[in-house]
């Protein structure tokens, strides 16, 4: 680990100390000085090198135990903002959150993901500004970007790649063309990741390996494991939707040429399809969900049925990871029970026992606010990491 020079050497690890404040809760000086073993003078140095930068504060006094009574601190979540950005086929969401994830502002528009890059990341610049303005908040607050994009990407330098339905996209530099307009780094994933991170971090910290499976037109997944996302060697890990179906008929052929795919036979377009065969007027996901919550008979066996043949690509999954959470999220997630039944049927009858133990299936609870929250978290743990803060308090007290 390098650390800037002008950090003096007795500050070194001051990153490390802060790990134990990102939770939130207050803490007296010698309450961190029993938790780390330190000195009283090194996490004295620390603590004051901390509050200097603005990313500690105090928050009132602990319990006195004779003399005056100790001052605790904790985490000014306030000190800095995320923009945190959402891109679907056809929205874009940005929010603003402060370092804890908290999201203070937050603006969804209608926006053609096939506009191109430049359009939409330009469009995504004027809303983040937009959104600034009306909290009170500049650029130069700006901790970081994280943004979510409807198709595969190379995380390390935040390029798509060959995204299906993201014309122009391939290989552009997006964290380069919004870096013009908002400084600090620019974070890109792939926008089922991110709902993955986003439901670890509101609704299951305490699971250590989630699988989040988005359903919708298309089909895929994001995996978290030990608390952090499996990206895989380039970024496709999750890509479950051209897993081939055993019981998928012959004849079915998928848009990416092969055949029996998963979602050619359990997404959106396929179930629909299959529900104007028996005369019923449905054309996309919210026309199932809608028919489903009418109760046509039709609809609801077509769901569950799409359910257990996501189960039985499932199972595999579950054997091979061992997850204890499945959360289904997108919008076919929306048609409820029917869906997460035919699921469990399924995962529970072919799994391993050992690894169905303790699992559960769920349907979403962060929604379509998985996305948003996931790109928040994913830029926080990057800029509060203990190299990141080492970094800033140096800048900060040069
Ligand atoms: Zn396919």
């Amino acid at each position: 680990m390098t650390v800037p020079s002008v950090l003096p050497p007795t500050l070194v690890g001051t990153g490390d100390l802060f790990q134990i404040l990102r939770d939130g809760r207050p803490k007296t000086r010698s309450e961190l000085a029993q938790l780390t073993s330190l000195a009283r003078s090194t996490i004295a140095a620390r603590v004051d090198a901390l509050l200097s930068s603005g990313l500690l504060e105090p928050v009132g006094e602990a319990a006195s135990t004779g003399g005056r009574p100790p001052t605790r601190f904790a985490l000014n979540r306030q000190e800095r903002v995320v923009l945190a950005v959402d891109l679907g086929a056809s929205h874009a969401s940005v929010a603003v959150t402060d370092l804890s994830g908290r999201v203070l502002d937050e603006r969804t528009i209608e926006s053609d993901i096939a506009d191109g890059p430049i359009v939409v990341l330009d469009r995504v610049s004027e809303m983040a500004l937009g959104l600034l303005d009306a909290i009170d908040r500049t650029v130069a607050d700006v901790a970081g970007v994280g943004i979510g994009v409807p198709g595969p990407v190379e995380h390390a330098t935040g390029r798509p790649a060959n995204p299906p339905i993201m014309p122009g996209w391939h290989d552009f530099d997006v964290p380069a063309h919004l870096g013009r307009r908002i400084p600090g780094p620019v974070l890109v994933d792939n926008d089922v990741n991110l709902m993955a991170l986003g439901e670890y971090v509101t609704t299951f910290p305490s699971t250590g390996h989630l699988l989040l499976v988005k359903v919708a037109t298309g089909i895929g997944a994001g995996i978290v494991t030990e608390g952090r996302l499996l990206r895989g060697a380039l970024g496709s890990a999750g890509d479950l939707g051209h897993v081939q179906v055993a019981s998928a008929s012959p004849d079915v052929v998928c848009r990416c040429g092969n055949i029996g795919c998963l979602e050619a036979v359990a997404a959106g377009p396929a179930i629909a399809a299959r529900l104007r065969a028996s005369g019923l007027d449905v054309d996309g996901s919210q026309d199932i969900v809608d028919a489903v919550a009418a109760g046509e008979i039709a609809a609801l066996q077509a769901v569950r049925e799409a359910g257990r043949d996501l189960g039985s690509v499932l199972a595999t999954c579950v054997n091979l990871l061992n997850p204890s959470v499945i959360v289904l999220g997108g919008k076919l997630s929306e048609a409820g029970e029917y869906l997460l039944a035919g699921v469990r049927e399924v995962v529970y009858q072919r799994s391993l026992p050992l690894a169905t133990h303790d699992l559960q299936i769920v349907g979403t609870a962060a929604g379509s606010r998985g996305g948003i929250l996931g790109a928040s978290a994913m830029v926080i743990d990057a800029v509060l990491a203990p190299r990141a803060i080492d970094e800033y308090v140096a800048r900060r007290i040069a």
